[in-house]
């Protein structure tokens, strides 16, 4: 008989951590002390944790070994070495500078190479980097192809970039204005959708001609490269370490949150092909992290980043880390729960929009619905629609197309049970998402505000 396969997970488990089980008038309460916002929640409250995939992933014994080799010296730490061949092995830039994660080699990078007035195009934004290109004086400018905005396209490469949108731009500001692309591997906000290969051989020939730069945000390069393996023709053959060398190719230079598909709990880098960039980022590595051979960590996170950096290359690990999301989506799309489709790499990402179809944007369905799955079973999801859009420059609310929530999974940490769980708790609030009601907001910091906003039940 033919059948398809199952993945199943490339390790086992030697150690466990135990949760703490709550009843749903514990949760009542939690939430409300926590403004409807579930970043305020205590991690203690929550049952299975999918707020983020960043900094969450289970450490392998490898991993904790090289923990206890740190050299913890201040100048010149052996691990830092370490980290660096690993850099040059499997993503082949040239010069590394460490950074205690993601966003210090946004803020590095962004203040080296934007001028006031420059033009940052970008397959989609994320929020740090979009802030960080905006504090430097830049403007970000989304030329993602437009089915990446539409939750219900199937395009198998959503993190496109629209070459004549990227065109235009040049034309509208000259490619002087334009000190780089930001290209983002299996795009976080449009669902943890891929780029093809196809797509940066030929961005890499435009940006070539206009002497433009490609800066690489490759916080998930390898899940990127698993669907280019598994969707791309010509790739199927290719190891995933192959496809990931080949993508960064076509790059100038890198920021690198290690915190998700890199396997650590912390770090960072920037990377750069360029020596002059490279001079003028350890000159300010050392104002804002730390002196360049460390950048903030310390040297045992630096041995565990180069370790998780290989282990994260691994094609059956890829396997068993997708294919458990996709399990995931499978069980909520047989509960008729509306998805991002195709199944992206990192979580699923629920749409709001049409789960809440009584909530206008301003009642913030998609923070309404995360409280509402928090309440039914303790799991924990986090919203990315309006709340996490922000302001722009002028004060004014960004809204978004879309409106989502997302079931991150953390990487080696939760069993096919608990996705079971998780499926069937968004099937509870599905079927009586007609009672639910919108959220105001009460509080709204300054920055960033999808992390400490404060909300409160309309009635
Ligand atoms: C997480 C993330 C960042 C920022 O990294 P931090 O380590 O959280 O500072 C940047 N870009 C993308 C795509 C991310 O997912």
């Amino acid at each position: 008989m033919e059948f398809k396969r199952s993945w199943a997970e490339p390790y086992k488990m030697k150690m466990v951590e135990l949760l703490k089980m709550s009843t749903k008038t514990q949760r009542v309460k939690a939430i409300r002390k926590a403004g409807y916002n579930t970043f305020l929640l205590r991690s203690e409250d929550v049952y299975i944790d999918l707020l983020t995939d960043s900094g969450t992933s289970a450490m392998s014994d490898r991993q904790w070994a090289g923990m206890m080799t740190g050299d913890e010296a201040y100048a010149g730490s052996r691990n830092y070495y370490h980290l660096e061949a690993a850099v040059r092995e499997f993503y082949g830039y040239k010069y590394l500078i460490p950074t205690h994660q993601g966003r210090g080699a946004e803020n590095i990078l962004s203040k080296i190479l934007i001028k006031p007035g420059d033009v940052i195009p970008g397959n989609m934004y994320f929020t740090t980097t979009r802030l960080h290109q905006e504090l430097a004086g830049g403007m970000f400018a989304d030329v993602i192809i437009d089915e990446a905005h539409d939750p219900l396209n199937e395009h198998p490469f959503k993190g496109n970039v629209d070459l004549n949108k990227l065109d235009n731009l040049v034309k509208k500001h000259g490619a002087g204005k334009i000190p780089y692309v930001s290209i983002a591997t299996n795009v976080n906000m449009a669902g943890g959708q891929p780029i093809s290969m196809q797509n940066l051989r030929e961005l890499r020939a435009y940006t070539q001609k206009h002497g433009i730069r490609i800066i690489h945000d490759m916080t998930r390069v390898a899940e990127n490269a698993y669907f280019i393996q598994q969707r791309e023709e010509g790739f199927q053959k290719k190891s995933i370490r192959e496809i990931v060398k080949e993508i960064c190719s076509y790059t100038d230079g890198a920021t690198m949150s290690a915190k998700k598909d890199a396997l650590v709990n912390i770090g960072g880098f920037m990377a750069t092909n360029e020596w002059e960039v490279f001079e003028e980022a350890r000159n300010l590595v050392v104002v804002f992290e730390g002196l360049h051979t460390y950048g903030g960590l310390a040297g045992r996170d630096m041995e565990a980043m180069a370790i998780g950096i290989a282990e994260s290359l691994d094609d059956n690990h890829q396997h068993a880390r997708v294919g458990q999301v996709e399990y995931l989506g499978q069980q909520m799309e047989s509960f008729g729960i509306p998805i991002v489709k195709p199944i992206g790499g990192h979580g699923i990402f629920v749409d709001a929009k049409a789960f809440l179809p009584h909530l206008s944007q301003d009642e913030f369905p998609a923070q309404t619905l995360a409280a509402e799955i928090y309440i039914d079973s303790g799991v924990r999801t986090m919203e990315r629609g309006i709340v996490s859009a922000g302001r722009d420059a002028q004060g004014r609310n960004y809204y978004p197309k879309l409106e989502l929530v997302r079931f991150t999974i953390p990487r080696r940490v939760y069993t096919q049970a608990h996705m079971d769980v998780i499926a069937e708790s968004a099937a509870a609030v599905f079927e009586k998402r007609k009672k639910i009601k919108g959220l105001k907001m009460v509080y709204e910091p300054r920055y960033l505000r999808f992390f400490q906003a404060r909300f409160e039940k309309l009635r």
